[in-house]
């Protein structure tokens, strides 16, 4: 078959193709395949890059944060002075804006969305639990675990569309103005998860100066892959404090951001940064949950890094690693897919994902098809509130973890699977 877009095929030549189809599909059934492209998790090559990191403290070192207190023994809850530095030069904010956290960023968001429930916010009239039915913008394709925090409280997701340049901005004005039930949207403004769109300037302005019903509505503006660019073009994003503030509304944002997928998963460092107001809010709710977080791992990503450009340069060595695996996605999609009108897909600067849109109502069977032959992908509607992709379409690749060996074979099987599904719904 030439490179004929499936649709305009007669009935007859797209069953042969399916045949054909499906006689790979049996080869690879009899592969015994065991392969996982289902989360973004950075791949064993990449944690052994930090690994220096833990030689930096020894039972010799001079535990001391640059303000005496004692990294090993209680206290200085918001983070020790010079990794609040650190993250506040990273993040462009101040130092009193910032709050150097625990492991996880994702843990932040979860309590910060908990405390708005259970406290409210410094504008709330009453706690968001008190004011009825809570609803969060969600753009989509986005973060399942962001949705699931909402899912967990109760709180409604609206589904608004993400473009190139961000969320469909018309719909997110209009939804704000009209409901004060949306108290808050998920963001991820830079290589999005999973569509790896970078919000544009104008996108950053209409977010922070829109009109909004609810005066206590929240940017959970969820930085994690500000520091992951996959080429030595990084995509800009305007400064969401700066512009809130220039926009009169500095209490809008808080930002997050974690190293986990620049050192360890799971043993990173988190970090929330907002207006002094929220911050201020933030600490006085968090002294009874913590009297500090972990205070050794600070100090010790800190001595590690000691500032943002050799954690640039860390980063680049990461972009070595998984710039070859995006690529391999990238010409493998087109190589096999390409031109037969039944999928799209992003090509990322940055990030962790690729999105893959395919003929509406195949994504389910496709990631059916592939898991029966040892292929785990993320699953079908992971990325949409519920876990329903109301056009059942959308494939979140995760290309980092498997080897490149791994991934080849994953991928032939995934354009197998696409291309089966697809002919079947054409079919249909
Ligand atoms: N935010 C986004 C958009 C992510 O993709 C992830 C992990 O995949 C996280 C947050 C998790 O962050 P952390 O490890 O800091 O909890």
């Amino acid at each position: 078959m030439t490179l004929t877009q499936l649709q305009d095929q007669s009935e007859e030549a797209l069953k042969d193709r399916l045949a054909a189809l499906k006689a790979d599909y049996e080869q690879y059934r009899t592969k015994k395949l065991k392969l996982d492209m289902s989360r973004g998790k950075p791949s064993p090559e990449q944690l052994e890059l930090s690994m220096p990191m833990l030689d930096v403290l020894s039972s010799k070192s001079d535990m001391k944060a640059e303000n005496g207190v004692d990294t090993r023994n209680y206290g200085q809850l918001d983070g020790i002075p010079e990794a609040k530095r650190f993250f506040a030069d990273l993040l462009e904010v101040e130092t009193d804006e910032v709050i150097v956290g625990g492991n996880s960023s994702l843990n932040l968001m979860h309590d910060t969305i908990m405390r708005g429930m259970v406290f409210g916010f410094p504008e709330s009239s009453a706690p968001w639990s008190k004011q009825g039915k809570i609803k969060f913008i969600c753009p989509v394709p986005g973060y399942d675990r962001h949705f699931a925090i909402c899912e967990l409280f109760g709180i409604e997701m609206i589904q608004v569309a993400i473009n190139e340049e961000g969320p469909d901005m018309e719909e997110v004005e209009r939804l704000v103005r009209e409901d004060d039930s949306i108290k808050g949207m998920w963001c991820v403004p830079k290589y999005s998860n999973p569509s790896g769109a970078t919000y544009s300037d104008e996108t950053v302005e209409r977010l922070v100066s829109m009109e909004t019903k609810a005066n206590d509505f929240r940017l959970f503006w969820d930085d994690a892959y500000t520091v992951h660019h996959l080429t030595d073009e990084h995509d800009p994003l305007k400064n969401v404090l700066a512009a809130a503030k220039e926009a009169g509304q500095p209490n809008r944002p808080i930002i997050f951001a974690s190293t986990s997928k620049v050192t360890f998963p799971g043993s990173g460092v988190s970090v929330i940064a907002a207006s002094r107001d929220n911050i201020n809010h933030f600490l006085k709710l968090m002294s009874s949950q913590t009297i500090g977080f972990d205070k050794i791992n600070q100090l010790q990503h800190v001595r590690f890094f000691t500032e943002v450009e050799p954690l640039d340069a860390h980063m680049k060595k990461h972009a070595k690693l998984i710039k070859p695996k995006f690529e391999l996605v990238l010409s493998t999609l087109e190589e096999k897919l390409g031109g037969k009108g039944i999928a799209t897909w992003s090509k990322p600067n940055g990030g962790y994902f690729i999105s893959l849109d395919i003929v509406d109502g195949a994504a389910r069977k496709t990631v059916t098809l592939a898991k029966e032959v040892g292929v785990t992908l993320t699953g079908a509607g992971a990325a949409f509130p519920y876990g329903i992709d109301p056009r059942d379409r959308n494939i979140r690749i995760a290309p980092t973890f498997p080897s490149v060996d791994e991934l080849k074979e994953a991928l032939n099987v995934l354009c197998t699977c696409v291309e089966i599904a697809s002919i079947e719904q054409l079919l249909a």
